[in-house]
């Protein structure tokens, strides 16, 4: 038997290894999803892959586990961040969702010169990612860093990592990633304002830049994400591993 339900947790996971509850993880594993002792719960950590533990301790406030067998090992997603300017919330949270689906490795929020966001609950979006992650059976959590300047973020640039620039301007050009080498990259994805002249002329002159098109029509932010990481995946990362050498 394995266990239906993955829940996501901080602690060391291991053979043999007890893994505490909090308040919050025994009301959902006993209280909402019904769990008792002897059931079996999926557990992963972002480091440890992903354990079945079985339930020893089940109480209103807190709870026992302890790890059988690895289930499946840590399986890395590509070196892959993404980068994009909140929208709104509904919308952000999507992005992010999708972002841990689709197999980032570090989600950046940036501020461009068109965002209207002043701050982002960083929380919230790494709470999200989580839940993602707990849904579509990863085992790894991007993590979503806090509300960057874009200018501070190219600043500090690491010059190995190209940067598949997606520029509304560039709608309907027919400029993708053919041609792009594998490595560490990042996508960029402008706010619903799109880019600015001055944010435009810098990025493109970037030496690291691929200035990239997603086809005929203007896509709304969240859409775009979503396009540019599957474009991205399928020329440059892991959905193309088996059929190269
Ligand atoms: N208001 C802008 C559109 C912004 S769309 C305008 O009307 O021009 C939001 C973001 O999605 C853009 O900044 C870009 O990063 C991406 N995007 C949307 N459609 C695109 C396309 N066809 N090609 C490249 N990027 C696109």
């Amino acid at each position: 038997m394995t266990a239906k339900i993955r829940l996501y947790v901080d602690q060391p996971l291991g053979q043999g290894q007890t893994v505490p509850l909090d308040r919050d993880q025994a009301h959902y594993l006993f209280g909402v999803m019904r769990q008792g002792v002897g059931d079996l719960v999926a557990l992963f950590n972002g480091r440890d892959g992903e354990w079945q533990a079985e339930i020893r301790q089940a109480g209103k406030r807190g709870g026992e586990l302890i790890c059988l067998s690895q289930s499946r090992p840590l399986q890395m997603p590509p070196d892959l961040w993404l980068l994009f300017a909140p929208i709104k919330k509904a919308r952000t949270d999507f992005i992010v969702e999708k972002a841990a689906e689709m197999g980032a490795a570090r989600i950046l929020p940036v501020q461009t010169d068109f965002t209207n966001a002043e701050r982002i609950r960083q929380d919230r979006l790494q709470a999200h990612a989580i839940e993602a992650a707990e849904q579509c059976g990863g085992t790894f959590v991007p993590l979503v860093e806090d509300l960057q300047p874009l200018g501070r973020v190219l600043d500090a640039w690491p010059g190995d990592r190209q940067l598949m620039f997606c520029d509304e301007a560039q709608v309907g050009a027919r400029r993708g990633l053919a041609g792009a080498a594998r490595g560490p990259w990042a996508i960029l994805i402008g706010p619903e304002g799109g880019f600015s002249e001055a944010e435009r002329s810098r990025l493109s002159a970037l030496p690291f830049a691929h200035v990239v098109s997603l086809g005929p029509r203007i896509l709304r932010a969240d859409t775009a994400a979503v396009a540019a990481m599957t474009l991205w995946q399928q020329a440059l990362g892991d959905w193309a591993a088996e059929e190269r050498p």
